[in-house]
């Protein structure tokens, strides 16, 4: 069975007539057929969407505060409704997790918080949810195979290979549970009971992905996924650098998965009951795997070890796009260049939409906003300073007017109790679907480094070189420049952070390595709970790294951005460097490299509260 990697013939999407499983088809239908309702009639939808929100919200404090006085039209919500950032509904949102349940935001009650990676103050941001919000979720969830189905058959024959985890949660002041959005599914009753779906089976059994602990959790979902290798039709995780973190645990712990599957019985590393008993019927002795998973680990070639060891793959089911893009080829010789397939476009405020050829190459991919799952707006990027030419809601377009081939900011409004909120992402008309208009992924805004979910900007990379300078005072030392790159050449990556000194006596080794290490962990300290909880409680992120690279460095690099055309007025030390040439550049200047030495204080307790 081939899979097709270009879009059907035909602009609208149709279920395959000839495939047998009618049953199967005939839901695949029903939701294709409203995809392309929804995307048909895009600005009668919002419209209608708009006046659900405002009518269910109309007694909220925070409408009444805009004087919206009831009214549900676009025109009234124009023109008292402003746009907003966090930092302007956290009084609020502190007041409700400080336990006020009064309709502040929303009228329906709020259920749960949902934490974003993205930051305020150092701390994860806290997104209202109410209960009604899983079913919208859902509802996209339930698009995802039928699109799929269009393009690789015959994926109810086999299982995915899917490495999902929960993170922890805390409780609010005022008593309400904050955890990520895929925590609060994962733990649902519509993911925890989800009747059986010939679709989604999956390798790892639900207590695994349920275990709070990193490692159980990986090992089991890995010990799983081996097992039944010849079933697994697509592996995937949520994002690229899970699924990367998944063969970095491979590579590392191949020996005692082996061991585990010769003997027929988990290590006792393994402690969860609930895993131990859920792992029972499919880990049975089984020498020829445990020597198979021997002679392909121990081959020191890791280049296509996923086709190698899941020979029935058809694609990776990862999210690529973003601040993902950089794993692209790495997935690539893991996986032999198997097809990568982004299938969704989501955050904790509310779930945007999906990519209708999810096939298509990782370059190409473009993501169609479902109309029904809130009120979307956009704000023009001004093409020259490539920010948001005003932050006026006069400015706002909706989405059915957006432009092809113009950048816009994501403004959401949502049945949760957003209004005009701005999200952060920037991104791309890049075509339409019927009426619907589909974009590309651009960038975050203010993101400098990332590594995985964690976002740091521009801001808090300057508070952490200033705090960790301040260790090189005592010794007559400063930085004088710095900048940083996101280093992926190895799993987990690591922040890299180059630093020119001045020292007292010249010297650019006058200062002791050990000053330095700890200098990288004081810089890891003031990094945003999201960064150090990869750090700690994931290990998705690597110790960071300061490499000091000899006097005039930075010099020799606006020389270098002179010659390729930037103004000597207007230069500026970039703050974050990927282009190649310019990191080799950077790195033949070393003259030491220091790693932090521990991991950096994280708890899950918020800090503020
Ligand atoms: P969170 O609220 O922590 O779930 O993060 C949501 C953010 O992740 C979005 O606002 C985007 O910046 C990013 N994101 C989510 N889905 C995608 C995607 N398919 N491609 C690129 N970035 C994404």
């Amino acid at each position: 069975m081939a899979v097709m990697t270009d879009m059907p013939a035909v602009t609208a999407l149709r279920a395959p007539a000839s495939t047998a499983a009618a049953a199967g088809n005939h839901k695949d239908a029903d939701k294709l057929r409203f995809i392309e309702e929804m995307t048909s009639d895009v600005d009668a939808v919002q419209e209608r969407v708009l006046a659900e929100i405002l009518a269910q919200n109309a007694e909220t404090e925070y409408l009444a505060r805009c004087g919206l006085d009831g009214a549900t039209d676009r025109d009234s919500f124009r023109a008292k409704v402003p746009v907003v950032t966090y930092e302007d509904l956290q009084p609020d949102i502190q007041r409700i997790a400080n336990g006020d349940r009064s309709a502040i935001l929303s009228a329906h009650p709020i259920s749960e918080f949902l934490t974003s990676s993205g930051t305020s103050a150092g701390e994860r941001k806290l997104m209202p949810t109410i209960k009604e919000e899983l079913n919208r979720r859902q509802l996209l969830y339930s698009l995802l195979m039928p699109v799929m189905n269009l393009y690789v058959p015959g994926l109810d024959k086999g299982k995915g290979l899917y490495f999902l985890f929960v993170k922890s949660e805390t409780t609010t002041p005022g008593g309400l549970t904050a955890r990520p959005v895929l925590t609060s599914y994962y733990k649902s009753d519509q993911f925890k009971n989800r009747p059986y779906d010939p679709y989604h089976v999956y390798t790892s059994p639900t207590p695994a992905i349920l275990c709070a602990d990193a490692f159980q959790s990986m090992y089991v979902q890995m010990a799983c996924g081996l097992c039944q290798r010849h079933d697994v039709l697509r592996v995937g995780a949520v994002f690229a650098s899970g699924l990367l973190r998944a063969i970095r645990f491979l590579q590392l712990h191949w020996e005692q998965l082996a061991a585990d599957i010769e003997a027929g019985s988990l290590t006792p590393r393994v402690t969860d009951p609930a895993i131990r008993a859920a792992v029972a019927g499919i880990l049975r002795p089984d020498a020829e795997l445990a020597s198979f998973v021997r002679a392909e680990c121990s081959r020191g070639d890791w280049g296509g070890i996923i086709t190698r060891v899941w020979p029935n793959t058809r694609y990776l089911d990862v999210i690529v796009t973003g601040a993902m893009q950089q794993y692209i080829p790495t997935l690539e010789y893991y996986s032999g260049g198997l097809p990568m397939a982004c299938t969704m476009y989501a955050s904790s405020e509310c779930y945007f939409g999906l990519n209708l050829r999810p096939m298509c190459h990782p370059s190409e991919v473009s993501y169609t906003i479902m109309p029904n799952m809130g009120y979307f707006e956009f704000l023009p990027i001004d093409e020259a300073s490539g920010d948001v030419a005003s932050g006026d809601a006069a400015h706002l377009v909706d989405l059915a007017r957006v432009e092809a081939g113009r950048e816009y900011e994501l403004v959401i409004t949502t049945y949760a109790g957003l209004n005009r909120y701005r999200v952060g992402d920037i991104l791309r008309v890049t075509g339409f679907h019927n009426a619907a208009p589909q974009f590309r992924f651009v960038r975050r805004k203010n993101v400098l480094l990332s590594i995985e979910s964690d976002k740091t900007d521009e801001a808090e990379l300057q508070r952490a070189v200033e705090r960790a300078s301040a260790l090189l005072r005592p010794h007559g030392a400063s930085v004088v420049e710095y900048t940083s790159h996101a280093s992926t050449k190895s799993i987990p990556g690591h922040y890299v952070i180059y630093w020119e000194l001045l020292t007292k006596c010249g010297g650019d080794s006058a200062i002791a390595g050990n000053v330095l290490d700890r200098c990288c962990l004081e810089m890891e300290e003031a990094l945003n709970t999201v960064y150090r909880q990869s750090r700690v409680a994931d290990g998705s992120i690597g110790p960071l790294e300061i490499r000091v690279v000899r006097g005039g460095t930075f010099e020799e690099l606006m020389d270098y951005a002179i010659s390729r055309g930037a103004s000597i007025n207007q230069y500026k030390v970039p703050r974050c460097v990927s282009f190649p040439p310019i990191v080799e550049l950077l790195d033949s200047r070393v003259v030491s490299a220091h790693f932090s030495p521990a991991l950096p204080h994280w708890a899950p307790a918020r800090r503020s509260d």
